[in-house]
């Protein structure tokens, strides 16, 4: 295609405009970054090329010691970062740089706000590689050819990352990628040696590739010198590692800005020989809770050898959100996909990784303070799935689990499962909880009013995944789970009022059955409720049914339900049910009987499936009432 050979202008798609204006006003602060990105992406480069040619070695044209290499031109007022990687072909570049395929990208898009505040916050947590190039410099090049293409399949690429980019062909002598930033006037401390030096020693000090600087040696030549360590970090003893090297391995690792909240580094010999390096993030992702299928995450290498993001096949989908490198003596280089799947080295070493992980958290867990904490609300509600997932891991996951809980009036306080069993009287043989919708109507539930009247504690949930993962955790050390808001609740104890309340529910048998006929369909069954003291109404499901809120969420995502008729419970002592029973016309009963369901729903996060019906009713009470007066 010879008209590759011209210069072809394009516009960039309007999101990757708005994703390089982003990129460039939020991170001026950050604006280093760029180096940290650049050479992350030649070592990846590196590590795909160092992969390919275990099967081709003819890629690497003789060219078997990978270097990224830094060049200052402070002429022309630019920086050149060069790698001896794979290299992109004219379709690769088209496609990586300049067009916005990444969802991560798209998802970022959707959020940004348009207040920089926030959205300085947000970025930080989304990898802008690339394009942080556009921080630092007006004009950015990148030459390049694939490993395998002729020289004359090269390809160059430019843009001021305004609006549009050139792409052309290009003789290029060598395979990999040189990416020439032009510098703004104001960046040219990024064209000191030492600065570039103090910036790789920060960030990249321990990537696996030496990192090379040209500058002039004693004898006044220019040659080049390494400056960085280039030893991958995790093969070094931990006594050699300071948290500050932990740290900056995590940021080229996860392109996160923050630091990593703790991590576990092991050597293993034995009948297999690996290492794994696992870090905990400060803040989950944007996608964590869609994010089904992430494969990255976790890389996998063999002796040192990149092989492949292999997320999946270590890492338990309930642990996704664990960062690092597992670096296996025993596999073969050339080690499939398919492979993986079935590897006994691979089965043990995932295994590791989960009692690595899980034991970090125990020990995060163990120190108390802010860090468990801060951990517990970025990815507490994905752990948790751990409870399903992994049977195998059950008790150990439920010991890290954090709830809150009615036991000291101030709600917002979190308690483990140990520390509810510890405050458990004697008699006590039950855990309880509720779950609803958010934590505020949680912990307003009617459902825990004859609970806070006896001091029972109850758990507080409002995750999404609390009602799931309860249908599958029946009991922890061995005391079973109960929500409080399905089934039977008798709490024992005063006895006196319990056979008074047998007394006066008999008495009141004919105003139930008839309210019962009133309500029909919506309801199996009104009774009198042991649970409210002061509320007048609450709806009650079966051991096994799920809580109102959940069974909307799911009708509303399109699910085919069972048809579920909940309990109506009314408090025989609340003045309304007084009113009620007393009503002389059919119609005042009616509505009352009515109103008495539908405040159960609504307390319940529910939605009314006649809610006109329900304001006529209301309007007809208050005008009522309003004549009494
Ligand atoms: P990411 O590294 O997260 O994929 P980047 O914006 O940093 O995102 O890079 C986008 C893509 O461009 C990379 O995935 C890679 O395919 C390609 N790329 C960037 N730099 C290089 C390079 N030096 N050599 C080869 N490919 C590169
Ligand atoms: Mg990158």
């Amino acid at each position: 295609m010879s008209n590759k050979n011209k210069a072809q202008k394009h516009s960039f798609q309007a999101e990757v405009r708005e994703v390089l204006k982003l990129v460039v006003n939020s991170l001026y602060s950050n604006k280093e970054i760029f180096l940290r990105e650049l050479i992350s992406n030649a070592s990846d480069a590196c590590d795909k090329l160092r992969f390919e040619a275990l099967q081709d070695e003819a890629l690497l044209s003789g060219d078997s010691e990978f270097n990224i290499d830094i060049e200052i031109d402070s002429e022309k007022h630019e920086l050149i970062i060069r790698d001896n990687g794979i290299g992109m072909n004219f379709e690769e570049v088209t496609e990586n740089i300049g067009t916005i395929a990444k969802s991560g990208t798209r998802q970022f898009l959707k959020q940004v706000s348009g207040d920089s505040d926030l959205d300085q916050k947000l970025i930080g947590r989304f990898g802008v590689g690339f394009y942080s190039s556009f921080i630092v410099a007006d004009q950015v090049t990148v030459l390049t050819r694939r490993a395998g293409d002729e020289p004359g399949q090269g390809v160059r690429w430019s843009s001021d990352g305004a609006g549009e980019y050139e792409i052309s062909n290009e003789d290029r002598e060598h395979h990999g990628t040189e990416i020439i930033l032009h510098l703004k006037e104001a960046e040219s401390e990024f064209l000191q040696s030492w600065t570039l030096r103090s910036l790789v020693t920060r960030y990249s000090d321990h990537i696996g590739f030496p990192i090379r600087l040209r500058e002039e040696k004693e004898d006044g030549e220019p040659g080049w010198t390494s400056i960085n360590q280039a030893s991958a970090l995790w093969t070094l003893s931990k006594s050699e590692i300071s948290d500050d090297d932990y740290q900056s391995f995590y940021k080229h690792l996860s392109h996160d800005l923050e630091d990593a909240l703790d991590w576990t580094h092991n050597q293993v010999e034995g009948n297999h020989n690996y290492t794994n390096l696992l870090y905990i993030p400060s803040r989950a992702p944007l996608d964590i809770m869609l994010q089904r299928d992430e494969r990255s995450g976790l890389r996998l290498y063999v002796r040192r050898v990149f092989i492949m993001d292999a997320a999946e096949q270590l890492l338990p989908h309930y642990l996704r959100f664990v960062r690092g490198v597992v670096d296996s003596d025993d596999l073969p280089l050339n080690v499939s996909r398919e492979l993986l799947q079935e590897n006994e080295g691979i089965r043990k070493m995932r295994a590791a990784v989960v009692k690595r992980s899980l034991d970090l958290l125990e020990r995060m867990a163990g120190r108390g303070g802010d860090q468990y904490t801060r951990f517990w609300e970025e990815f507490g509600a994905v752990l948790k799935e751990g409870v399903v997932e992994d049977m195998s891991n059950r008790e150990k996951i439920a010991g890290l689990l954090r709830f809150a809980s009615t036991h000291d009036g101030n709600t917002d306080q979190r308690t483990s499962l140990e520390q509810y069993l510890e405050r458990m009287p004697k008699d006590q043989d039950t855990i309880w909880y509720v779950t609803s919708e958010n934590h505020r109507s949680a912990s307003n539930s009617p459902h825990l009013e004859i609970f806070r009247k006896k001091g029972v504690e109850v758990l507080l949930m409002s995750d999404r995944i609390d009602e799931w993962m309860m249908g599958y955790f029946t009991e922890f050390q061995g005391k079973p789970f109960r929500s409080v808001a399905k089934g039977v609740v008798d709490l024992g104890g005063e006895t006196e009022s319990r056979d008074e309340q047998k007394d006066k529910e008999k008495t009141e048998n004919d105003t139930l059955t008839k309210m019962t006929t009133v309500l029909g369909e919506e309801v199996s069954e009104v009774r009198a409720s042991n649970r409210l003291t002061e509320s007048a109404s609450c709806l009650v499901f079966g051991e096994q049914e799920l809580a109102l809120h959940m069974r909307q969420m799911l009708e509303q995502a399109g699910q085919d339900l069972p048809a579920s008729r909940p309990t109506l419970e009314v408090n025989l002592d609340h003045p309304l049910y007084k009113r009620l029973s007393e009503s002389e016309e059919d119609s005042g009963f009616s509505d009352l009987t009515h109103l008495l369901h539908e405040q159960a729903v609504l307390s319940e996060g529910g939605q009314l499936k006649d809610p006109v019906s329900f304001v006529q009713r209301m309007n007809r009470l208050m005008l009522e009432m309003a004549s009494v007066d």
